[in-house]
């Protein structure tokens, strides 16, 4: 089923998978995420095993790549406050820690 597809990326935290997945959306490149429900219980696989994983086809990997070495990790963006309760977020978070708004809607 993967025989075209190249893993490209994996991380234990879900979130900065989804993150780059988004930039590679942007960027006009449709990745695939594997072990996406997987991860976070304690089970009989070793935690590394369950780590999200970003696939892409091999003709989009090198592509891939690249914008991948554009977003160093952490990502790193400006502070933001939120506009329902104006506490201050850090740049990589998506949605406001404290009430949960999201970014995206300030
Ligand atoms: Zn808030």
């Amino acid at each position: 089923m993967l025989i075209n597809m190249k893993q490209l990326y994996t991380h234990e935290n879900k979130m900065m998978v989804e993150n780059m997945r988004n930039h590679l959306r942007q960027a006009g490149i449709e990745a695939l995420m594997k072990n996406e429900f997987s991860g976070g219980g304690i089970g009989e696989l070793s935690p590394l095993e369950t780590w999200p994983e970003l696939w892409v086809s091999n003709a989009e990997y090198s592509r891939a790549k690249a914008v991948l070495a554009t977003l160093r990790e952490p990502i790193l963006a400006d502070n933001w406050h939120c506009n329902n309760c104006d506490e201050e977020n850090e740049g990589n978070f998506e949605i406001c820690w404290k009430c949960q708004h999201s970014a995206a809607q300030s």
